[in-house]
């Protein structure tokens, strides 16, 4: 038996009740009751019908400073009200998260920009010992954001999905500040298959004179191998000499594997060669988007916001004060007297 969507509607119908009865409750805070007996003093609300003093005669209230209660209407104190529309708006926040939010996300998506992260995007950061290695930073990056086929991200509603193997980057920062860079492309019909090549850096000055050279790796199982020699090709030592060119390739291969994989972070330390342990200067800190939609502004504030404007300006109306009071205008004492002359 599917009793679901009853239940959902059910619970839409009580809610709308619910918020009708607290809008004419709400009326009712602003205009407050009418007097049931005019001109009646405001303090004891003797009834002054007839009294043509500027006191009251029940309790000697001065009426000419206070006003008589004739056309105002009776309001709770303001204090009260104002409490009232704050618990109110504060026990009404749930609901109209779980009503408004998904709508609020929606339109902060439209109109500010749609999902930053891409699912299945990575990038993995070691710092080097510079003493030892020409490289003092490594990142690799997936996917590559120069290379990758936007083309290929498939779009489910707001989410793009990587259709894994896309091109990796490899970001070597050096100690005199400039920039290696290399791209790691898949082969579109063999996964195995991967081509090396450097690359002008995404930032910074691009070097005119830069030989891409391209290497490939036939198997994964090459890719460490034909990867770190490729990058020694490119530094000044004698090959093999530097262990940076390894921590990158290992880092590099670390990447390839959790996207073919597509898992999240990589959970074991992949370093175990002494030789390469021993110039890390940080932990390796890799990390992993799979899944996540960030839009660029958080639809939740739009929520927050339209929320407590929402409940401000209905505060403000409530405890807005009104004219309780009219002046005391009392009858004349004998409304012959002056014909009389
Ligand atoms: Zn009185």
């Amino acid at each position: 038996m599917n009793t679901g969507p009853d239940i959902v509607a059910g619970g839409y119908v009580v809610m709308g009740l619910v918020s009708l009865a607290v809008a004419v409750f709400l009326v009712f805070l602003v205009r407050g009751r009418p007097h049931r007996v005019t001109p009646a003093c405001p303090r004891c609300r003797y009834c002054l019908t007839g009294t043509t003093s500027t006191t009251c005669p029940e309790c000697g209230h001065d009426l000419t400073t206070s006003g008589v209660y004739l056309n105002g209407r009776r309001r709770w104190p303001r204090l009260i009200r104002a409490v009232i529309v704050i618990v109110i708006a504060i026990l009404s926040f749930l609901p109209y998260r779980y009503v408004t939010q998904s709508s609020w996300r929606y339109w902060a998506m439209d109109t500010f920009g749609g999902p930053q992260s891409w699912t299945g995007g990575a990038t993995g950061i070691v710092k080097l010992d510079p003493q030892q290695c020409q490289a003092v930073e490594v990142t690799i990056i997936y996917p590559d954001p120069e290379h990758a086929d936007l083309r290929s991200a498939t779009s489910n509603g707001d989410i793009y999905y990587w259709n894994p193997p896309e091109p990796v980057r490899l970001m070597m920062a050096q100690a005199d500040g400039s920039r290696r860079e290399y791209v790691i492309e898949p082969n579109s019909n063999d996964p195995q298959r991967w081509t090396i090549q450097r690359v002008q850096p995404m930032f910074g000055p691009s070097d005119q004179a830069l030989s891409t050279d391209p290497v490939i790796a036939e198997r994964l199982e090459d890719f460490y191998r034909v990867i770190s020699e490729r990058i020694d090709r490119d530094g000044t030592t004698p090959p093999g000499d530097d262990p940076g060119p390894r921590v990158a390739a290992a880092m590099a291969e670390m990447m390839i594997r959790v996207m073919l994989a597509e898992t999240s972070a990589y959970p074991t330390y992949p370093f175990n060669d002494s030789d390469m342990s021993a110039v890390i200067h940080s932990d390796v800190n890799f990390t992993a988007k799979k899944g996540a939609t960030i839009p660029h502004v958080q639809g939740n504030w739009f929520m927050l916001a339209s929320w407590f404007l929402f409940w401000l300006i209905v505060l403000l109306i409530v405890i807005a004060p009104g004219s309780p009071t009219d002046p005391w205008e009392p009858e004349p004492a004998d409304p012959g007297a002056n014909s009389k002359t």
